[in-house]
C-alpha cells in the first residue's frame, strides 16, 4: 500500500485530504508562503496522531504539525516540493478537564485559545494568555512557539502557564506529561524541551494549563506621552503604584495608530495623535470602586510628574474594549496598508528609548521616508518595531531590494544591549539564517544534539529552526 492508502486506512478517507482546495493549510497568514502538500491529514485522536507519525516515519516522508495557521514566520506549513504531511490539530479540540480546586485546565492541542479562554471564564476562572490572533491560534500552536502576547508582563509567556503537555514523539509513541503539578524535579525537564520547539522535536495532543482567579474588576486607560523614556517612566510608576494588579502595559508608536485610524476609521479615537500612546490596564481582586480610584491617582501622578500629557480611563466594558481594539487591529492595519518587513525584538526596557532613537535615525538616513511602525509589549522589553516601505512606494519592490538590509540593520543595533531578534514569533523558516548567523556555536551545536536525539530521522518539521 502507498503511504496516502495507509494513512485512509488508518484516519478514515474524509481526513485525508489529498485534492480540492487546501489553500487554507499551504498558504500562511501573511501570504508569505505558498507550500504544497502532499496531504492533509486530520487526525481525531492521540492514537490517530501517532499512526500517522509512525506512518510517515516508515515511509521516510517528514510531518508538519498545523494548528491555527497564525504564526507570522512560516513554521507551520508545508514546504513547495509537496513531499510533506501536513498534520492538522484542528479536530482535536476538546476540554478534557477543568480542576477549580487546583487552578488548573486540560485541553486538546487544536483547542482554539478563545475556547480554552471561555472554558475556564465558565467555571469563573482566567486563562491569563491573550493574543490579538485568539480567536484563530491553538493551545498547541500557542506552546510550540511559546506565544507572549498582552498579559505575559503579569502572568509569563505561554511556558510559564503550561503545567504538563501530552506528546507524540518522532518515533509515534506517546509521552504522557499531563499532571497539575507546580513542583516535581524529576530528572530533566521534558516539557520544556517541547515548548518553543516549532513542531521540530514532537507534536503535542494536549496540555494542562495554569488558571487564576477572575479579577473583580479590570481598568484600562490610554495614556499620551512625549517620548519612549516617558513610557518607561510611565511604566516604573505603574509598576511601583499597581504591584501585580498591572496586566498589561502596551505602547503604540505615531505611526501605528495613524495606520489604524486610515484603515479602520470606525474605531474610537479618544486621545489626539501622540508620539507615542500607552495603552494600561490593571486587574483587581477587591472590586470596581478600588481599582477605579487607585488607578486614577496613578494617571494624576503620572500627570503632575510630567510623563504623561493626557490621559483617560474607559468608563465602561465596551470602552474598554474599544481600546484594545484600536491596539489589536494593528497588524491588521498594517497588513492592509501592504506589505512590511515584521520585527519582535526584545530588549531590557531600560535600553529600549536608546535603541528606538538610534535605529530609527539610522534606517531614515538609509532608505528616507521609510515608514517605522513601532508598538508592542512595552512592559516585557518586547517591541514590534515594524518596518512599512515609504508611502506611495512599490512595497513589493522595496522588501525585494532591501528586506536584508533592514534586518541587518535592526537586528546589529541589538548586540551592544544583548537584546533578542526574535521575543514571540519564533525562527520557522523566516529566521532559520538569523538564527544560524547570531546563536553562538555552542547554543547551536547544544540545539543540533536536542533535535538528533529527538528526532534522529527528521520526520518532524524538517528546514525550521535549525
Ligand atoms: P500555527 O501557526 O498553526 O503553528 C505555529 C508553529 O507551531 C509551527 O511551527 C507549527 O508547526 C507548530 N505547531 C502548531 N501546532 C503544533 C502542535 N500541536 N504540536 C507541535 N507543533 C505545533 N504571537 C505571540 O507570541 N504574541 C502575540 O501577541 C501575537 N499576536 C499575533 C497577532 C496576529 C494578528 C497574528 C496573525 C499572529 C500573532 N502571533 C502572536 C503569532 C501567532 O498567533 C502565535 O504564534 C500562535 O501561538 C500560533 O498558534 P497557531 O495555532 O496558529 O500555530
Ligand atoms: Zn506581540
Amino acid at each position: 500500500m502507498t503511504l496516502i492508502e495507509d494513512l485512509r486506512a488508518a484516519l478514515g478517507a474524509a481526513q485525508v485530504l489529498t485534492e480540492g482546495d487546501l489553500t487554507a493549510f499551504e498558504v500562511d497568514w501573511r501570504k508569505r508562503w505558498r507550500g504544497k502538500a502532499l496531504a492533509v491529514v486530520r487526525p481525531g485522536s492521540t492514537d490517530e496522531v501517532a499512526a500517522v507519525v509512525r506512518l510517515c516515519a516508515a515511509a521516510g516522508t517528514s510531518i508538519v504539525a498545523q494548528g491555527g495557521n497564525t504564526g507570522l514566520v512560516g513554521g507551520g506549513v508545508p514546504d513547495a516540493s509537496g513531499r510533506q504531511v501536513l498534520l492538522s490539530l484542528a479536530r482535536m479540540r476538546r476540554v478534557r478537564a477543568l480542576d477549580a480546586a487546583n487552578l488548573t485546565l486540560t485541553v486538546e492541542a487544536g483547542c482554539v485559545l478563545q475556547a480554552a479562554q471561555q472554558a475556564a471564564a465558565d467555571a469563573g476562572l482566567l486563562l491569563p494568555l491573550s493574543l490579538a490572533s485568539e480567536g484563530s491560534c491553538t493551545i498547541g500552536g500557542n506552546l510550540a512557539t511559546n506565544a507572549g502576547g498582552t498579559q505575559v508582563l503579569r502572568w509569563g509567556n505561554a511556558r510559564e502557564l503550561c503545567l504538563g503537555l501530552e506528546v507524540v514523539t518522532a518515533a509515534g509513541e506517546v509521552w504522557h506529561g499531563l499532571g497539575g503539578l507546580r513542583k516535581d524535579n524529576t530528572g530533566y525537564d521534558l516539557r520544556d524541551l517541547f515548548i518553543g520547539s516549532e513542531g521540530t522535536l514532537g507534536i503535542i495532543t494536549a496540555a494542562t494549563l495554569k488558571l487564576a482567579p477572575q479579577p473583580a474588576a479590570v481598568m484600562t486607560a490610554l495614556a499620551a506621552c512625549t517620548s519612549l523614556a516617558d513610557c518607561v517612566q510611565l511604566l516604573a510608576l505603574a509598576r511601583s503604584r499597581l504591584g501585580a494588579a498591572l496586566t498589561g502595559f502596551e505602547v503604540m508608536g505615531r505611526c501605528a495608530r495613524e495606520l489604524v485610524a486610515r484603515h479602520y476609521p470606525q474605531l474610537p479615537r479618544p486621545l489626539p495623535e501622540a508620539p507615542w500612546t500607552v495603552l494600561l490596564e490593571a486587574s483587581d481582586l477587591e472590586g470596581e470602586r478600588q481599582a477605579r480610584a487607585r488607578f486614577e491617582a496613578l494617571l494624576a501622578a503620572a500627570l503632575a510628574a510630567g510623563s504623561v500629557f493626557d490621559a483617560v480611563v474607559a468608563e465602561s466594558l465596551a470602552q474598554s474594549q474599544g481600546l484594545w481594539h484600536i491596539r489589536e487591529s494593528i497588524p491588521l492595519a498594517q497588513a492592509e496598508e501592504g506589505l512590511n518587513v515584521k520585527h519582535d525584538i526584545s530588549l531590557p526596557v531600560s535600553a529600549i528609548p536608546e535603541y528606538v532613537a538610534h535605529t530609527d535615525a539610522a534606517l531614515e538616513q538609509r532608505f528616507p521616508g521609510v515608514r517605522i511602525v513601532a508598538f508592542g509589549h512595552l512592559g516585557d522589553g518586547n517591541l514590534h518595531y515594524n518596518v512599512q516601505a515609504p508611502a506611495g512606494s512599490d512595497a513589493r519592490r522595496f522588501l525585494g531590494e532591501h528586506e536584508h538590509a533592514v534586518n541587518t540593520l535592526v537586528f546589529d543595533a541589538l548586540v551592544p544591549f544583548s537584546g533578542s531578534f526574535s521575543a514571540e514569533h519564533g525562527i520557522g523558516a523566516l529566521k532559520r539564517g538569523e538564527l544560524a548567523a547570531r546563536k553562538s556555536p555552542v547554543a547551536l551545536a547544544l540545539m543540533r544534539s536536542i533535535k538528533a536525539a529527538l528526532d534522529p530521522q527528521g520526520v518532524l518539521n524538517p528546514g525550521r529552526v535549525l
